[in-house]
């Protein structure tokens, strides 16, 4: 079968690799969308301490089941799936206490095991112990499938966040998850929600399909100077920041109102991982500054639920479906933001 395996930083090949089968505990799939993300990109480029190359990339994975390994039940040939990415163990004192996302045993799709761009894939044991196979409802796609994992991750960040109704809300960066972030702000009731962004051309091809109530371009003007404005001065209840920008963070705190809750969602490059917080702010405030780290099998089975009932469409922030072979191409369509949802169809 054809995969694309990560070899080296920079080293990512399309290449032949031997069919896998499923063993005792496992099922395997035919792929038929894997989506793309920035960490994709970032794997290509730099690799990552847990992927001991050669390793299949990929972890946006929807497919349909063509072996059932021995000892698992419940599952059949022809059966729709999602896999979760990020697998916590389910046993450990964070897992017992329903904290999945923080498992500090967490092992993932496309690192520790082999990942969707790939014509067939294996869902590890690991997997089905934790749940983490979901079924895909009726009437969604297998591309739409493929986004319910970052709509998952965007779900617990807004959890954490507590985003709910008559929220003013703002979100920071307008990639697909910026984009995710508007649509299931809006599906939890938020009064406003504002799009921030850097770039004039990546904000418009945002705002033009999600529609926020104000598009700002933080190129143009002061993003905090713009949300004080639209809010009589008063700041946002909620605050997400989903790009990769200590600048952006900041920023977050500059603009919430009081009590309001900022999430950091992108992290920051491991090299300039600090900011400058003005702590009288979270004390005076009474801010709330919360991560986030993933999703839970829980989360990513409600992202398909989402999607199905009609409350977070994702269809049409798809706006490229390209073969495997155009997988290296893809990494660089997202790089160069020239997209918002890229999946690739093995
Ligand atoms: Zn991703
Ligand atoms: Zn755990």
């Amino acid at each position: 079968m054809k995969v694309v395996r990560f070899h080296a930083p920079g080293d990512v090949r399309f290449e032949d690799a031997p069919e896998p089968e499923a063993g005792p505990g496992e099922v395997k799939i035919r792929v038929r969308n894997c989506s793309t993300c920035g960490t994709d990109v970032k794997i290509s480029k730099f690799g990552h301490h847990h992927i001991h190359p050669p390793r299949v990339m990929g972890h946006e994975i929807a497919g349909e089941i063509v072996q059932v390994g021995e000892g698992v039940d419940g599952w059949s040939a022809g059966d729709r799936v999602q896999v979760i990415a990020a697998i916590p163990c389910g046993e450990c004192a964070e897992c017992t206490r329903g904290r999945m996302t923080i498992c500090p045993n967490q092992v993932s799709m496309g690192y520790h095991f082999e990942g969707g761009f790939a014509q067939y894939m294996v869902v590890p044991r690991e997997v089905l112990k934790v749940d983490g196979l979901n079924r895909i409802p009726e009437g969604v796609s297998f591309a739409e499938a493929s986004v319910a994992e970052p709509l998952a991750c965007a779900l617990n960040a807004q959890n954490l966040a507590r985003v709910g109704t008559g929220d003013d809300v703002v979100v920071i960066g307008s990639g697909p998850i910026g984009c995710l972030h508007v649509r299931l702000a809006r599906a939890r009731g938020a009064a406003r929600v504002f799009l921030v962004e850097l770039s004039r051309q990546r904000l418009e091809m945002a705002a033009d399909l999600v529609k926020p109530d104000a598009a700002i371009c933080a190129g143009e003007v002061d993003p905090v100077e713009e949300i004080l404005k639209l809010t009589d001065g008063r700041g946002a209840d909620v605050i997400i920041t989903a790009a990769a920008s200590g600048k952006a963070q900041e920023q977050a705190i500059q603009m919430a109102a009081r009590q309001g809750r900022i999430s950091f969602f992108g992290g920051l490059p491991k090299d300039n991982p600090t900011i400058t917080c003005d702590s009288n702010l979270v004390h005076y405030r009474e801010l709330m500054i919360v991560g986030a780290n993933g999703s839970s099998p829980a989360h990513n089975a409600e992202a398909l639920n989402l999607v199905a009932s009609g409350a977070v469409p994702v269809a049409d922030l798809i706006t490229h479906r390209l073969p495997l072979e155009s997988a290296i191409d893809a990494f660089g369509i997202v790089a160069r933001g020239e997209a918002i949802k890229v999946t690739i169809e093995p």
